[in-house]
């Protein structure tokens, strides 16, 4: 571990991810309750469970216990109150999103945040009469400048194409200044290697999908905040949108969770050293990598996931780059144990209003890598000989 972090959330979360009390019979790993619903033993228990008085799962739209393993576990591991688990990143983004702003209201946005949710701004939201407005969320004076009157701040450091940080104290301060609620996609970092909510953030989302589950095998997403905030959510989507999670899901995120402590820093390991051997690389004019920034936003990431990206010199065809890379599968996503590259010149085209404000400054140069669990001279020869098939003569 970097000397210059102060915390290791990795150490402060090993127990909590290995160690679980004794389930039902005895039972290491929980069990799957793959039931819609849960019966009472009386009139009186259905009656105060409706009336809140006592808990117990109802139906598993609204609780599941395998669920609430995970959401526990993810709550601990944010500094949260509680948490949420969700079907998707998305799920989690669009009902935190619509839970806190409505019809009338303007959210704040940091430019280049994940494009699916760049694209629930622009095509669902204006239906909703809610408005997005995009900043350089590296900027506090371009965001203090944008805020007045805002409903939501919208914040993700760092972004995951182009990696630009945000300073989550100066924001989250001056968001609370005006009472306005503060969200962050936490996916790249994890709360094992950023707490965002130890800076002032109100609610942490994420892509479960990512370097939670770990295993390219599921699709999921979980929200962790304050008591009121998780309350807010469960009154106005989480049961009415529908998008729960599923115990099955819930049950392999529990799974790959045991493992982050020791994949993260393996993959952290891995990514600078491919980082900054292409920074020194003739055929690469900069590489996108938060351990290469001097913004303050550093200061709140304790570690650094496997994700980054890098621009190549105009003499490197980068279809020709991308199709030469064996080790590296060309597809979206990343977290998982298989390295894969996303160039893109390729994923600009899902936005056909690329370079707008909201999708800034990601040149078609621009390559992303995610570096997964292989031995990392392997992937390292792999990049090596791409670039030198790709390079035009
Ligand atoms: C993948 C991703 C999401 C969306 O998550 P899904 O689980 O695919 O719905 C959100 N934010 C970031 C940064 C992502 O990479």
């Amino acid at each position: 571990m970097n000397s210059e972090f102060e915390r290791d959330f990795i150490a402060e979360a090993a127990t909590l991810l290995a160690h679980d009390e004794p389930f039902p019979g005895g039972a290491v790993v929980p069990p799957i309750y793959q039931t819609s619903l849960f019966t009472f033993d009386s009139y009186a228990e259905m009656a105060d469970v409706f009336a809140g008085r006592s808990t117990k799962p109802i139906y598993s739209r609204g609780n599941n216990p395998t669920v609430m393993e995970f959401e526990s576990k993810i709550a601990a591991l944010e500094g949260a109150d509680a948490a949420r688990g969700f079907s998707s990143g998305m799920a989690a983004i669009s009902s935190t999103v619509l839970a806190f702003v409505g019809a009338g209201q303007r959210i704040v946005a940091i430019r280049n945040c994940y494009g699916d949710a760049y694209r629930l701004f622009e095509r669902l939201l204006p239906h909703l009469g809610i408005k997005v407005d995009y900043v350089d969320g590296s900027d506090p004076d371009a965001v203090k400048a944008a805020l007045p009157g805002a409903a939501m701040l919208y914040l993700e450091s760092p972004t995951s194409m182009m990696f630009e940080l945000q300073d989550l104290e100066v924001l989250t301060a001056l968001a609370k200044a005006q009472g306005i609620v503060t969200v962050i996609d936490n996916s790249w970092a994890t709360p094992l290697f950023q707490k965002p909510i130890l800076h002032g953030v109100d609610v942490v989302m994420h892509s479960a999908s990512k370097y939670l589950g770990g295993h390219s095998d599921t699709v999921a997403g979980v929200v962790a905040g304050s008591a009121e905030h998780i309350r807010r959510i469960n009154e106005r989507t989480y049961p009415y949108l529908g998008a729960k999670l599923s115990p099955f899901e819930a049950w392999l995120l529990l799974r790959g969770l045991r493992t982050l402590p020791l994949r993260l820093p393996h993959h952290m390991k891995s990514a600078l050293t491919i980082a900054e051997r292409l920074k020194g690389h003739g055929h690469v004019e900069r590489v996108n990598h938060p351990a290469f920034s001097n913004h303050p936003g550093k200061k709140t990431l304790t570690g650094y996931s496997g994700l980054f990206s890098f621009e190549v010199t105009d003499d490197i065809d980068v279809p020709a780059f991308t199709d030469a890379l064996k080790l590296f599968r060309i597809g979206v996503s990343w977290g998982g144990h298989e390295s894969l590259v996303v160039p893109a010149l390729a994923s600009l085209q899902q936005t056909p209003d690329a370079n707008s404000i909201g999708r800034f400054g990601v040149s078609p140069r621009t390559i992303r890598l995610n570096i997964g669990l292989e031995n990392v001279e392997d992937l390292w020869a792999d990049v090596s000989r791409a670039f030198e098939s790709a390079t035009r003569k």
